[in-house]
């Protein structure tokens, strides 16, 4: 009976100790959250780096001078959990309840949002530990909880859009915001979703706490501008034997492969002393490079994980790896922009030279006020290949084309499903409402649908097949209904019409096309030698590139009018000797 009372105030005390440690938020997430019902450590194995960033940020809403901070990150590192971690931090610790504090996790698009909320806040919330996070929720009758707004008993916290221009969140007061992603906002688009903090009750006055975050992607980016204000703190290691602190990554610098033996092994750059990773991470710090600036800069990469040896990350080196491209290289490895010749065609390219600021999308379209094309990619192709890179969507993409040869984008959406009636009845949903003159789509993915739909609409659906031919980058095989067309040369044109401004997006639909958008800049350049000559060759990069592909096609079927049938260099009036393409039906092969 009395070992039983005696560990009954054991217990007690030891709720005491772990709800006064929930005001550190490294203590916090060990004792409330999990990976996946997998203990959450990041306490003395090699994360102190992050640990340190986590402390900055939740000291900051305790501070009337703090800065915003910035943190550059590779991919991998933990990041999006450590924001979702804070977000529930801020809103269940209770610290933040004396007025219950108000926190926005903001991201470029709805469709992060989507993700972000239901693969991996959700999941945080619902494998706390005791269920706590769930316990914590508002219950009265009005409370909300769903995707994008949660309200607990000591905060509410919201996750949404920045849109194209922030509207999506004015007049929202807030006290915390992280902007996720922030590479693809755009300054207007973060100057309005900042303007929300004014009235903040936490962090300096009228500015709130303010954390920017974000994988780099291209120089010159609002991301690369942000970083540039900051005072770029790298993390630096911490050696056991003279005490002193030495640098691991230093930006432009291979130095880290001599300061990293091999392995887990790395070597102090004062004393020599060679040690374990984790623990001289254990005992590092974050180095200021730049004082008195307007942001507090964290830089995180790969080389930092824990459980990452040098070996692991030389492989990731492009010298070392065919598959790996300079451009994943700098961005995802080590978290650098990047801008090289490797890069066609960035975002901010397409903000400013294709963007038709308040056009939307199109509901409907009557075929004898517009041309319209179609261009399909068939999804599902990941899947064949066995590859890596997650399930591939069908993608479908209708333009319009002006007199001046320059084409809008007037629809495009990534099918739902895969199979065979869904492709087809969506097809047939796209002629009738778009009034489609023509459509393209790749062959080999899809020729089952395509055989059915030829069928139906004849030449004015035409299969397409790659070909290397530099002769004759498109042809047109009218008894079988095909297009053979060289990719590397109709991307190049394709990017070229980007660069002049002759794709048009309808930026008032920016939630419904920013994944577009993203598939549009995916691709990078490779240089190839092709019997004695260098070609430029576009490879597939680190993201889906699909949406691209569907809107090439679309611009081959647009091409195929006005070159009829790739028989006369556009702009050349005269009559194609050409016979007319028949209406018929290709046989089906059996
Ligand atoms: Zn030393």
């Amino acid at each position: 009976m009395k070992k039983k009372q005696l560990k009954t105030e054991l217990d007690i005390f030891n709720d005491l100790k772990s709800s006064f440690l929930d005001l550190d938020p490294a203590s916090f997430i060990e004792n409330n959250l999990t990976l996946d019902g997998q203990p959450f450590k990041i306490l003395g194995n090699g994360w102190r780096f992050m640990v340190d960033i986590y402390r900055y940020i939740a000291l900051q809403s305790t501070k009337k001078n703090g800065k915003p901070v910035v943190i550059k990150k590779g991919r991998q590192v933990g990041a999006t959990m450590m924001a979702g971690a804070l977000d529930l931090y801020f809103t269940n610790s209770g610290i933040f309840n004396k007025p219950p504090v108000r926190v926005i996790h903001l991201f470029p698009a709805l469709a992060q949002v989507k993700k972000f909320s239901q693969d991996k806040l959700e999941g945080m919330i619902r494998t706390a530990k005791n269920d706590s996070i769930n316990n914590n929720k508002l219950k009265s009758a009005n409370a909300v909880d769903n995707l994008t707004m949660k309200q607990f008993k000591a905060g509410t916290l919201w996750i949404d859009s920045v849109g194209a221009d922030g509207d999506r969140i004015r007049g929202m007061t807030v006290d915390i915001a992280f902007m996720d992603e922030i590479q693809d906002m755009t300054a207007q688009g973060v100057g309005n979703a900042t303007k929300i903090l004014t009235a903040a009750k936490y962090g300096p006055t009228g500015k709130g706490v303010q954390v920017y975050f974000g994988t780099p992607k291209e120089r010159g980016s609002y991301f690369n501008t942000l970083w540039d204000m900051s005072d770029k703190r790298y993390y630096y290691l911490g050696c056991f034997n003279c005490k002193k602190h030495f640098p691991f990554y230093v930006p432009e610098s291979d130095s880290w492969k001599e300061v990293w033996v091999s392995g887990y092994k790395v070597k102090c750059s004062h004393c020599g002393t060679v040690q374990t990773k984790v623990d001289a991470i254990e005992r590092g710090k974050w180095v200021v490079t730049e004082p008195d600036a307007k942001y507090v800069g964290f830089h995180i990469n790969q080389l930092y994980i824990p459980y990452f040896s040098k070996e692991n990350i030389l492989d990731l080196m492009p010298e070392n790896n065919p598959a790996q491209t300079e451009r994943i290289w700098n961005n995802e490895v080590i978290g650098e922009f990047y801008s090289g010749a490797g890069l066609p065609l960035t975002k901010t390219d397409l903000y400013n030279k294709c963007r038709d600021p308040d056009r939307t999308f199109s509901k409907k379209i009557n075929a004898h006020s517009k041309q319209t094309y179609m261009g399909v990619d068939w999804g599902g192709k990941d899947d064949i290949k066995g590859g890596v890179g997650g399930k591939s969507y069908s993608c479908v993409v209708v333009l319009s084309a002006g007199s001046d040869g320059v084409l809008y984008v007037e629809h495009a959406h990534k099918l739902r499903k895969n199979n065979f009636d869904y492709k087809k009845d969506t097809m047939k949903e796209v002629y009738r409402r778009f009034g489609i003159r023509r459509g393209v789509s790749d062959w080999f993915f899809g020729q089952d649908v395509v055989h059915d739909l030829q069928a139906i609409y004849g030449d004015k659906f035409l299969g397409a097949q790659g070909s290397g031919s530099l002769v004759k980058p498109l042809k047109y095989r009218e008894d079988e209904l095909i297009v053979s067309y060289n990719k590397d040369l109709m991307i190049e044109e394709v990017f070229d019409m980007f660069r002049k401004g002759k794709i048009r997006f309808p930026w008032g639909s920016y939630e419904y096309i920013d994944w577009l958008l993203d598939h549009c800049t995916s691709m990078e350049i490779k240089q190839k030698m092709s019997s004695g000559n260098v070609i430029k060759t576009y490879v597939k990069g680190p993201t889906p590139n699909d949406g691209l592909m569907a809107l090439m096609y679309a611009y081959m079927a647009y091409k195929f009018d006005v070159t009829k049938g790739y028989s006369v260099k556009p702009g050349i009036t005269k009559e194609s000797s050409m016979p007319k393409p028949i209406l018929a039906h290709v046989k089906r092969p059996l």
